[in-house]
């Protein structure tokens, strides 16, 4: 028998005849939102029933979640759908019907020294054990099964939908570590994935379901082996995989990378680019150079990878000048231009060397006031309508931080800026339609620039203000001759 960790078994029984008493009441009147299905629960708390066994605990809407899957027999279909809303937490982690899950790869990770990258023992490179992903990371030792198959389980019981799933992999550069490595890892997220979660919360039997109809033996990329058959299967898996996202350096990115990267099925590759300047680069001990950028963006973009960048304002030997160009720059210059952007404003935390440099005196950062600036005029002037800005900030702890730490609510004083400016930010983030209803006619915009030697178009449909229900991107990268015409890359 499954139970899932904290949950209290002796509870089972007593929850049982809670949502029998909640069964009875939904018949008559459905609550209308959330705080109403709260004074419902506590109402019902106090009855004869079960008031006995909820002294001093109210029950968590997951404890919930999982009795309606064990006993889904003992209720009806029609309350199982009506009570289900209220049971979804954070129910924006879904809304776009995909849940990603952050994996961490073990090890240093990462054999670089970038002055602003920490290097706490015990945790890949740039992460802090701190981190909620990383804490349940350390809990399962870094095994990507055992930390995908737990979170899909707390998605499930959290009432989210698991039948497409997002893998984000993260933990220092990912190209760094060992093929085979890294093809286990997959792989045995793969395995996971594979699972019927639903199943096994129910029964606590790992059920692999069988190859259904759209399984065939295939060698189509040369794949042999054990990744390749866990892939086949999850075509036709309940938990399927839509994406693999992994984060690595520009200058890790060659023909064989690209070829290896697909053949783990990854779809995303965040590189860290930082900022276009080779003296920064050189003092802050990147190793790397800004054509390293240009050529892996190329390389990624032609063999239609999504590509994001992760850019840090305010690095030392940089100012608010040299990063106001780094972005203009990111944007306009067809070199770069990627599908996905995230700002990691440099903080001074434990475990850098920039700390010690700060309390030296060698580094000095601008001032917030003008980093908020500079990414509100970013934002609302600079950003196309085809960029994601996934992040303006690294979620990092205050107990990690040193010196004038960067403001944790940056996000926040930000939108409140624009919003007094009356600024809009015009990226994909801002404008997904999320759960929000469609105004007025919807139309299909197409936005067609150039980037990487190729011309890409950005599809998009809208409603009237402007808010976006889906998109997809085209690349025609330049033509080549050996190939006797050009080629497709898709990405969405
Ligand atoms: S390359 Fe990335 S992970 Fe490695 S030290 Fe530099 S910032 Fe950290
Ligand atoms: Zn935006």
């Amino acid at each position: 028998m499954f139970y899932p960790k904290n949950f209290p078994k002796q509870y089972e029984q007593p929850l049982i005849e809670l949502l029998i008493l909640l069964e009875k009441d939904f018949k008559k009147k459905i609550p209308t939102d959330d705080k109403k299905f709260n004074r419902l629960v506590l109402d019902k708390l106090r009855m004869d029933e079960v008031q006995q066994y909820f002294k001093d605990i109210k029950p968590s809407n997951w404890w919930f979640t999982f009795i309606l899957l064990r006993h889904e027999e003992r209720f009806s279909k029609i309350f199982i759908n009506n009570i289900q809303p209220f049971l979804t937490k954070t129910k924006t982690r879904s809304t776009s019907g995909i849940v990603a899950l952050s994996l961490f790869t073990k090890g240093v990770g990462c054999p670089f020294s970038c002055v602003y990258c920490p290097n706490e023992p015990g945790v890949p490179k740039s992460y802090f054990s701190d981190e909620p992903a990383v804490m349940r990371a350390i809990r399962h030792n870094f095994d990507p099964y055992k930390q995908t198959l737990q979170r899909l389980i707390m998605f499930a019981l959290s009432n989210h939908p698991i039948d497409k799933v997002e893998i984000i992999i993260k933990g220092g550069t990912f190209s760094f570590y060992p093929k085979a490595y890294r093809r286990w890892f997959v792989k045995r997220i793969f395995d996971a994935c594979n699972v019927d979660v639903i199943g096994y919360i129910k029964t606590g039997n790992y059920c692999h379901p069988e190859l259904g109809s759209g399984s065939r033996s295939r060698n189509k990329f040369g794949m042999t082996g054990a990744l390749l058959q866990a892939q086949i299967k999850n075509e036709s898996a309940i938990s399927r995989v839509i994406g693999i996202n992994i984060e690595t350096r520009p200058d890790y990115i060659n023909d064989s990378e690209i070829k290896f990267l697909r053949t783990l099925g990854v779809t995303h590759v965040e590189i860290g680019v930082q900022i276009l300047d080779d003296e920064v680069y050189k003092l802050i001990n990147r190793g790397h150079k800004v054509k390293d950028v240009i050529s892996a963006t190329l390389l990624l973009k032609n063999a239609g990878f999504k590509v994001g960048y992760h850019l840090m304002p305010n690095l030392p030997g940089s100012n608010s000048g040299k990063d106001r160009e780094t972005l203009v720059r990111t944007f306009n210059d067809d070199d770069f231009k990627p599908d996905h952007l995230k700002l990691y404003p440099t903080t001074i935390t434990k475990y850098t060397q920039i700390s010690d440099w700060y309390k030296e005196g060698r580094y000095k950062p601008y001032s917030i006031e003008k980093l908020v600036e500079m990414i509100v005029e970013f934002k609302s002037k600079i950003a196309p309508p085809w960029v994601r800005i996934g992040r303006l900030i690294r979620d990092i702890t205050t107990t990690v931080m040193e010196g004038d730490g960067i403001a944790p609510n940056l996000r926040e004083v930000i939108q409140d800026k624009m919003k007094e400016q009356k600024l809009h930010c015009n990226c994909i983030r801002c404008r997904e339609i999320k759960d929000q209803k469609v105004i007025g006619q919807t139309r299909l915009l197409i936005t067609k620039y150039n980037a990487s030697k190729g011309q890409e178009y950005f599809l998009e449909f809208v409603d009237e203000v402007n808010n976006i229900l889906g998109f997809l991107r085209l690349r025609i990268p330049e033509f080549d001759s050996n190939n006797n015409g050009s080629r497709l890359a898709f990405s969405c």
